[in-house]
């Protein structure tokens, strides 16, 4: 680390700026925002910068620069155009002790300036040494997009009860776990969406009621998407950053959950077809058990917590132990397969409607409508249906859906082996009896399917092409 970042208090302080050019404007402007008395030396002050001054206690000197304006100052900054007079503003402050900065050229700096990103009270700054100061900035750039706006109001918030929380835990670990919860959890989310007062009522009760021993943690049940990562949410990935356990499905992909807080615990719990390998109950009381431990828990679901997902049941589990949680949903497979694989769920000439169904049958007969699913300008989607095909195809067709009704397979959508099988209703079975396209994969039945062929744009191979179709025996 060739600089150490440290935060300057500036307030009512002097600080020497020499230059009075456009250059000098920008770091006045930066000075006088954090309360800092300059003073400006130079030939020439432009005008904006005495306006700057005027309004801001400073000074302007119109004159030759000497090393005596160096007395009572703090910090000197030198930003003019000639490399003599910088050089000399740099010796005689480095001489004194001064901190010194001349603008764009790090060898003669004692201090740099950071790229800032400013939620005040909270500052970031961000530096290259001086070497890439592109590369700060952009890096700012992208800090800027991804903190809310709010953190400033939040580090306010949390500063009005700093003496009271320390009062009542009194351990570090005890107040890390408290502001941790408060900072990341139920009650940094209501700051974010403009809802300070219920945020302040919500400390209050936490200080209030909370026993310091046995502080409650959240669940974030989160859609983890179809399996690319780039296909999160920024909430999915901001509550996965800050889990100190992962309990994940079998769904989930490592892109995926290789973005969870590196130091978090990570849990599998998926169920494979047939083998299940916590039972849900189970999964239910480790999210409780957790929670009650004083963790951040992140329930990691492929696609949408809330489609197809038993997300809902493991919501009541937790409400019914009085424990907080977060919903944030995902890209649910229809919705990621459809769009890689070029095939809309409705159009205009198409289908007016789309359903989403179950393909797990029980028992192997059905509890499923199949009257409701044979209506024609519609769209059908079967999640789990890969192994029970020849049975949804079948039963389809005996309750009044053509046979030549085009249906598509769409393994793995999203990721880099992504493969389509399109065909009919009466041909798809044994196309994917040849195929072998493998889970996880959805079936959608229609008549947008036929849009595949012009709007395919993900690359997938086109498979059916090298197989002979053969219309299934009804
Ligand atoms: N909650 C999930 C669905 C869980 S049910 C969601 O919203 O997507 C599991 C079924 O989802 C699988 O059997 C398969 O039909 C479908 N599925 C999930 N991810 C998929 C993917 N990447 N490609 C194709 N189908 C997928």
């Amino acid at each position: 680390m060739d600089y150490l970042p440290l935060f300057f208090k500036l307030t009512k302080q002097n600080v020497l700026l020499v230059g009075g050019g456009n250059v000098a404007l920008r770091k006045a402007r930066l000075l006088c925002r954090s309360g800092a008395d300059v003073t400006v030396i130079s030939h020439h002050v432009c005008e904006e910068l005495q306006q700057l001054l005027d309004e801001n206690n400073g000074l302007s000197i119109t004159g030759e620069y000497h090393a005596g304006l160096l007395e009572g100052k703090i910090l000197t900054i030198a930003a003019t155009d000639d490399d003599d007079l910088n050089e000399r503003v740099h010796y005689d402050s480095v001489e004194r002790n001064i901190p010194v900065n001349v603008v764009d050229n790090p060898k003669l700096c004692t201090f740099v300036f950071p790229a800032i990103v400013d939620r005040s009270p909270v500052v970031i700054g961000i530096s290259s040494g001086g070497s890439a100061p592109v590369l700060a900035r952009l890096l700012r750039a992208r800090l800027e997009t991804w903190i809310p706006k709010s953190y400033g109001k939040l580090a306010s918030i949390a500063n009005h009860f700093r003496d009271r929380v320390k009062a009542k835990f009194s351990t570090v670990d005890q107040r890390r776990i408290f502001w941790e919860n408060v900072l990341q959890g139920q009650i940094a989310e209501k700051v974010f969406t403009g809802r300070e007062a219920e945020a302040t009522q919500l400390i209050e009760e936490k200080i209030a009621h909370e026993d310091p021993d046995h502080q409650t943690g959240e669940v974030y049940l989160v859609g983890g998407g179809p399996g690319d990562p780039e296909l999160l949410t920024f909430k999915a990935l901001r509550l996965m950053q800050q889990a100190d356990i992962v309990l994940y499905d079998a769904l989930v992909s490592e892109a995926v959950l290789d973005l969870c807080r590196r130091d978090a615990d990570l849990v599998f719990v998926g169920k494979k077809r047939d083998n299940h390998t916590v039972p849900q109950e189970g999964i239910n009381e480790l999210l409780v058990k957790h929670a009650q431990l004083g963790k951040r828990v992140v329930r990691l679901k492929g696609g949408d917590p809330f489609i197809f997902g038993r997300g809902g049941e493991e919501l009541e589990t937790l409400k019914a132990n009085n424990i907080p949680f977060q919903v944030v949903p995902g890209i649910t497979a229809a919705s990621a397969c459809s769009t890689y694989s070029g095939i809309p769920l409705t159009h205009r000439n198409y289908a007016q409607s789309v359903k989403f169904v179950t393909g797990q049958l029980k028992n192997r007969t059905t509890d499923l409508n199949f009257d409701e699913l044979v209506h024609p300008n519609q769209t059908v989607v079967f999640y789990m249906g890969l192994h029970t095909l020849p049975t949804l195809s079948q039963k389809l067709i005996e309750h009044g859906k053509p046979g030549d009704t085009p249906a598509a397979i769409v393994s793995r959508g999203t990721s880099a082996d992504q493969k389509v099988l399109t065909g009919t209703l009466e041909t798809l079975s044994s196309l994917q009896e040849q195929a072998q396209l493998p889970a996880p994969a959805l079936i959608i039945v229609g008549e947008v399917v036929s849009l595949h062929e012009n709007l395919s744009w993900f690359g997938d191979e086109v498979i059916a092409q090298n197989l002979s179709p053969v219309k299934a025996e009804h």
